[in-house]
């Protein structure tokens, strides 16, 4: 789950991050209302995406009809496919320097690593690709946490890597850095986040860091352990966009594994393992995989038609492997779980069925019986469902 800016600033104050003041508005009188209280204020699209600043979704506004003028702009607007519900108004900051900091987890070391850059703003996508230098990087120990010391030396290689900085004394700098480092990433190990960032994280014209902008993300595996919070963090989401891929959540509530891939190659198969050696041979195949389904265990009837209906709910799909390694599984149940799933479904994307187990030739009879491709073996079939892709999108 990604959290709006607003909720993760929300947990940064609970864990003595410094946030600017401010209110979640709703309509630009709200806006209004909030200038008149803060004076100067920066207007910010609530929406669960990054580079809302260069979508203009963050507006500085001096005064109340400014802020009111504003949010009238950006309420509404669309940032990269979100329509923004509700905006955030805070008091505006003087900005010395703009700093990034974040703690992700990194799968490679298969710990989390704190990033840190004094080339902060909207430009560090731009700063990792052409100069990531300019990123500092610390993996602590995970029991242990950041260590003082750990944290003074990433701030000291993040600080030489711009060749120094003159908006703040180091020593000012390292004393607020030291607990802010500690406590965001105690955060992101506590909501099991793959990432709680900061950036721009602010020197003021005061010489205070301040969060200017926040993104968490939970872990969506770890997401029963933190119930009650993503159940209210989602509620207060309502209406708008979780952030989630949409077909990811219709098969969360379908109780499928699914994950959205992209490709228009439809798969289904029985066993993470199976599925993800399918995805693997349509990729060889030249073809790419719309999704990762995985139906368990056996293949009830009803688990198929119910997988089959998952996979073409995305309209980029124009066909379907379903591998299905039987054991016990008779291959006939299987054979007439896909035709019946078809006729009910009226799936009209050609479907290619490779399965294995008791009674796999009576399956195999009767589905080509039924106009169903079967297969033997899986490369067999990946190439088979890969050409009749191509072809049908040869017709348009
Ligand atoms: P993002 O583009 O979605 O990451 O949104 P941010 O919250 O990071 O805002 C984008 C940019 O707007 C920041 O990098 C700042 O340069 C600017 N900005 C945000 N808040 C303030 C503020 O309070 N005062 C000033 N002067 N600029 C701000
Ligand atoms: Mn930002």
């Amino acid at each position: 789950m990604k959290l709006l800016e607003h909720q993760a600033k929300a947990q940064f104050r609970q864990v003595g991050i410094d946030c600017p003041m401010g209110r979640v508005a709703h309509t630009p009188e709200q806006a209004a209302h909030v200038a008149r209280e803060l004076g100067r204020v920066v207007i910010k699209a609530q929406v669960p995406i990054g580079g809302r600043g260069k979508a203009g979704g963050v507006k500085l506004a001096g005064s109340e009809e400014e802020a009111r003028r504003a949010a009238e702009q950006i309420l509404g607007m669309d940032i990269k496919g979100y329509t923004v519900p509700a905006v955030l108004c805070e008091e505006a900051l003087e900005i010395a320097r703009e700093l990034y900091l974040g703690v992700a987890l990194d799968r490679d070391r298969r710990s989390l690593v704190v990033m840190l850059s004094f080339a902060g703003g909207m430009e560090i996508e731009e700063v990792a690709e052409t100069a990531p230098e300019k990123i500092a990087k610390l993996w602590p120990d995970p029991f242990a946490g950041p260590q003082p010391y750990e944290i003074r030396r990433l701030a000291l290689d993040a600080l030489s890597a711009v060749g120094g900085d003159e908006a703040m004394p180091k020593s000012r700098l390292l004393v607020q850095l030291v607990p802010l480092v500690q406590s965001l990433y105690a955060l992101c190990q506590r909501l099991d986040a793959t990432l709680c960032e900061i950036n721009p994280l602010v020197i003021t014209a005061t010489q205070r860091l301040i969060a200017g902008d926040g993104k968490i993300e939970i872990d969506q595996n770890a997401e029963f352990r933190h119930h009650d919070l993503v159940k209210e963090l989602g509620d207060d989401q309502g209406a708008a966009d979780s952030g989630e891929d949409r077909l990811e959540v219709e098969a969360k509530r379908r109780g499928l594994t699914y994950v959205h891939l992209g490709g228009d190659v439809g798969v289904i198969g029985n066993g993470a393992g199976l599925v993800m050696n399918t995805l693997d041979l349509v990729k060889q195949h030249g073809g790419e995989p719309a999704n990762f389904l995985d139906i368990g265990g056996g293949a009830k009837a009803e688990v198929v038609r119910n997988a089959l209906e998952m996979v073409l709910l995305d309209p980029q799909v124009k066909g379907i492997f379903v591998n299905i390694f039987g054991g016990i599984t008779r291959g006939d149940e299987v054979a007439n779980g896909v035709i019946e799933a078809r006729d009910q479904l009226g799936i009209r994307v050609p479907l290619v069925v490779r399965m294995t187990g008791t009674r796999e030739e009576e399956g195999r009879k009767i589905l080509e019986e039924a106009g169903i491709v079967p297969a033997i073996s899986a490369p067999e079939a990946a190439q088979k469902i890969v050409e009749l892709v191509a072809r049908s999108g040869e017709r348009g």
